[in-house]
């Protein structure tokens, strides 16, 4: 039989941006001796394409078994119940693992569920708040909940200073939710992720110090912060655990076959990747743009569109690029995206931003166009041109729309010009720091130690 220097139960949020990294971050856990459980709600698991092995999985209870998010009736009702049910189930779970003699040490819990700190709490056990998103943008968020960051700003070009950034921004660049106010409710959700940050022992960021030095720096001033990431699997960045490729988890059922082959008939970093992640909805205007764009730039791509957005592709599309004799592309329903970006074929990634799709292009060294969508996307593209200067940003216009031309020039700056020889210089230059900091003795590898150590030692 095993023996486990501790145990630690993870709580993530149901979506699988929040699963992948918590689900990740547990095997390097597991790789040290610590043994691990995720418990997401029930509505989650059922929904699955594959569940993880890796680790023991349970589950807990949002109140919607059977339909999740989607059967409430809004976002608060959803919030509100969660809290309750998922309290009460937790602390069942936590309860069954100890008569099972399986005793939990610490909740490692995402801060969008804040309520998991009470619950440790009631037991005595270590707790540990892990931020899926970027430092920069935690920041914000933290601003936010000490009332100092008020918006919508009345100006659109009014420059917004905040302390650990070490360089003003704009309305465009802030978290979307922080704007709107008609995200009143979600932006509460947000802010109040640092509602009870104080009573938690560690605050686990995924991120890495090279990346975000200065906001780290700031950060860590008022938390007991700690990077640990980029939370991609080991053998994309140290190879260190073999077994360790996959995330093991998947809402969608990936089209690998088709991607692989196709993309090993393509010349080298011929082909622009395109996804918008697993949430994105774009409208049948902005696909119309895209998908233009795209042709006209006359380089081959792989673009990832969900089946319920495959409705919005132009009259025709999917027909026309099997005809192509210029530029070829496919279009797949989801693809395995971390085996696509290594591909010898990819050229550029165009992306909605999302935290995890930025880490896994900075991991595996592929140049970016953004185009941000929504909630925190807006910040991670400005970090991506303006701070890591590893890709260009395709604007909107006024109606917040992306047009053809912009979309067509963007790529081929990446591609084809003199711009885009300093962007692929900075995307080896941050592959490789992201590969050591993971690496024995690399800063977030050091946090996992010390984070490990401290845990068999209370245990
Ligand atoms: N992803 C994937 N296949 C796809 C598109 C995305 O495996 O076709 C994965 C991607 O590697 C990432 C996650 O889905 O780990 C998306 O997370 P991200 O934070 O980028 O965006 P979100 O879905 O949360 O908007």
């Amino acid at each position: 039989m095993t023996t486990h220097k501790a145990h630690c139960l993870i709580l993530p949020y149901p979506l699988q941006g929040h699963i992948n990294p918590m689900l990740q971050f547990s095997r390097r856990l597991q790789s040290k001796g610590v043994k691990i459980t995720i418990a997401p709600p029930k509505s989650f698991l059922k929904n699955m394409q594959e569940l993880p092995t890796a680790v023991s999985v349970e589950a807990i209870s949002d109140g919607y078994d059977d339909g999740g998010r989607d059967q409430a009736e809004s976002f608060v009702a959803y919030t509100t119940l969660f809290k309750e049910v998922g309290s009460a189930t937790l602390s069942q779970l936590i309860q069954k693992l100890t008569n099972y003699g399986c005793p939990v040490n610490c909740i490692v819990y995402d801060p969008f569920l804040p309520w998991a700190v009470e619950v440790a709490k009631t037991f005595g056990l270590v707790i540990a708040a892990f931020f899926t998103q970027s430092c920069a943008v935690d920041n914000i968020y933290y601003h936010v909940h000490k009332g100092v960051l008020k918006l919508p700003p009345t100006q659109v070009d009014q420059e917004i200073l905040i302390p650990g950034f070490s360089c003003p921004i704009e309305p465009s660049d802030v978290p979307t939710f922080v704007i709107h106010p008609e995200a009143e409710r979600i932006l509460e959700m947000l802010a109040n992720q640092f509602s009870n940050l104080d009573k938690v022992d560690w605050v686990l960021i995924n991120s890495f110090y090279d990346l975000e030095k200065e906001v780290i720096d700031w950060m860590g001033k008022i938390y007991p912060i700690k990077t640990i990431g980029p939370t991609i699997p080991s053998m994309y960045l140290d190879k260190r655990l073999h077994d360790d490729k996959e995330y093991g988890l998947s809402v969608f059922k990936p089209m690998t076959n088709e991607s692989l082959n196709w993309l090993n008939h393509q010349p080298t970093s011929s082909v622009v990747y395109v996804s918008f992640g697993s949430l994105a909805k774009l409208d049948t205007e902005q696909m119309e743009e895209l998908a233009c764009g795209l042709k006209n730039s006359n380089k081959n791509f792989l673009w990832v569109v969900r089946s319920t957005e495959e409705s919005k592709l132009p009259k025709n599309f999917l027909e026309e690029i099997k005809l192509a004799t210029v530029s070829k592309g496919l279009v797949v329903a989801w693809c395995p995206q971390l085996q696509v970006l290594e591909h010898e074929s990819i050229g550029c990634f165009l992306t909605h931003c999302g935290w995890n799709s930025i880490l896994e292009a900075i991991s595996l060294g592929v140049p970016m166009v953004t185009m941000p969508q929504w909630t925190d996307q807006p910040t991670n593209a400005k970090f991506v041109k303006d701070v890591w200067e590893m890709g260009v940003r395709a604007k909107q216009n006024d109606k917040g729309i992306v047009r053809r031309e912009v979309i067509e020039e963007c790529i081929k700056q990446v591609m084809e010009e003199e711009k885009g020889k300093v962007i692929w210089e900075n995307a080896k230059k941050w592959k490789k720091l992201a590969r050591n900091t993971m690496d024995e003795g690399g800063s977030s590898d050091k946090n996992v130690e010390e984070f490990v150590s401290k845990l068999v030692t209370i245990s």
